[in-house]
């Protein structure tokens, strides 16, 4: 069955097509094709680098002129069926689409196949997260337009967090909020949850069992308190800008700077809401960058506030585990995940230093380079140190799997195609 996955971001669309022959096992599985269209710096939408490659090596990169990002998306695709990293011979042989959606709100606690219900509900949840939602609506509907029939599933990425305990959700301003709709929902939950059942099995322990933490640290960073296989606190909250400090977002921050800055300076909520999300975190510390890369290796030619930037992320990374710690009354194992997580030996290393009271204890030599996805704690201790590769779009993969229509699984078109072409 061939899977097509769109994942959408506020200045990327990724997009990947997997081949899925039998049930999809333990291992997660390379996609046959892989797509990604980045817009310039300034989000002009007629602006796009759009590069795709697929599994037997075929490379290819354009800069398009696209008037908007429904028609970028559309010439993304088409090169699914045409030109030289195409893998099937036309889109009927896709069998289903599945699209990450960042914010499902309290209405979804699980996948759903896409109905004119479902999406009016993504549209409604569109106010609360307006970078991504009306994003993945421009792809569910590239793909109506593109691919009539194709039925199509949208995976949440609060959906793993929709039953965190109230006392977690809740904020505690005037009870009214709760009743407006304002609560914690929680983000990433795709690559939380997906660790969660990774790590299960490379323990090879029952999930039920286990009192996990998992550290998502890409671009946005959250962690996950995760008992009996199910999220019950997180850092991230109403919005993806709560929690840790991360490339260019703030995290948490006192909310009474913000009525400061409004009194004060006279900042609107457009001049603040771009402040906290576009000029802060890495960025707005070091004022070198936002790529933790960049911040390490400015840190070791002696930059100050790159090492600034770091202490202060690693600070909040540390108090955050500890917040985590204590929400699940215990740890038993401990994940790192996404860029930073899975690409930064000194930023594991500075964390689990400062957490050997929890008896969380690294490996230095496996640190240093793991082949993923590796167990890098020392022999004697308690708590696993896990390093875990990020494989939303696999899980979303799966999702669709489970959840295609027999119908879409009976005219499957297997990898025959893919052969071929
Ligand atoms: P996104 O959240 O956009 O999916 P990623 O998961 O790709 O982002 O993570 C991006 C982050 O990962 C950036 O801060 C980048 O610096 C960091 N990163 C990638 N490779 C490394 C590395 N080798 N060392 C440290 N950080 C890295």
């Amino acid at each position: 069955m061939n899977i097509l996955v769109l994942n959408s971001g506020s200045s990327s669309q990724k997009a990947a097509v997997y081949c899925i022959e039998k049930p999809p096992g333990d291992d997660p599985q390379e996609p046959v094709w892989q797509g990604r269209i980045e817009w310039d710096g300034t989000l002009r939408r007629d602006r796009a680098q759009i590069e795709v490659s697929n599994l037997r090596g075929a490379r290819v990169n354009n800069r398009v002129e696209a008037e908007s990002r429904k028609q970028a998306t559309s010439q993304l695709l088409a090169s699914i069926w045409s030109g030289a990293a195409a893998v099937l011979r036309s889109p009927e042989e896709i069998a289903i689409a599945g699209h990450r959606v960042v914010n499902g709100g309290r209405e979804f606690r699980e996948s759903a196949i896409i109905t004119p219900a479902v999406k009016g509900a993504i549209e409604r949840m569109a106010a609360l997260a307006p970078l991504h939602n009306r994003a993945e609506l421009d792809g569910i509907e590239t793909l109506e337009l593109k691919c009539g029939n194709l039925p199509q599933v949208a995976v949440f990425d609060t959906a793993f967090h929709s039953r965190m305990p109230d006392a977690a959700a809740i904020y505690p301003g005037p009870y009214e909020w709760t009743e407006q709709g304002i609560r914690r929902f929680g983000f990433h939950g795709i690559n939380h949850q997906y660790c969660t059942q990774r790590a299960a099995r490379m323990l090879r322990r029952e999930l039920a069992r286990l009192r996990m933490i998992t550290c998502h640290l890409g671009n946005g960073c959250s962690l996950a308190a995760i008992r009996d296989g199910h999220s019950i606190d997180t850092t991230m909250g109403f919005t993806p800008l709560e929690g840790l400090m991360m490339g260019t977002r703030s995290g948490s921050v006192d909310p009474g700077i913000l009525t400061h800055l409004m009194r004060r300076a006279n900042l609107s909520g457009e001049q603040i809401d771009e402040l906290l999300n576009h000029q802060s975190g890495l960025l707005g510390i070091s004022g070198v960058s936002g790529d933790m890369r960049e911040i390490v290796a400015a840190m070791k030619q002696g930059h100050a506030r790159a090492k600034l930037a770091f202490d202060i992320f690693v600070h909040r990374l540390k108090a955050g585990i500890g917040a985590m710690a204590a929400a699940l009354g215990g740890v038993d194992a401990l994940i790192f995940s996404a860029g930073i997580g899975e690409n930064s030996p000194e930023v594991r290393a500075a964390t689990c230093a400062a957490l050997e009271f929890l008896d969380v204890k690294l490996d230095a030599k496996k640190n240093e380079n793991p082949i993923l996805d590796a167990d890098v704690s020392a022999g004697g201790a308690r708590v696993r140190v896990l390093v875990i590769r990020a494989q939303e779009d696999w899980a979303i993969a799966r999702e669709c799997w489970r959840l295609a229509p027999a119908k879409a699984r009976s005219e499957r078109r297997s990898s025959e195609s893919y052969g071929k072409n």
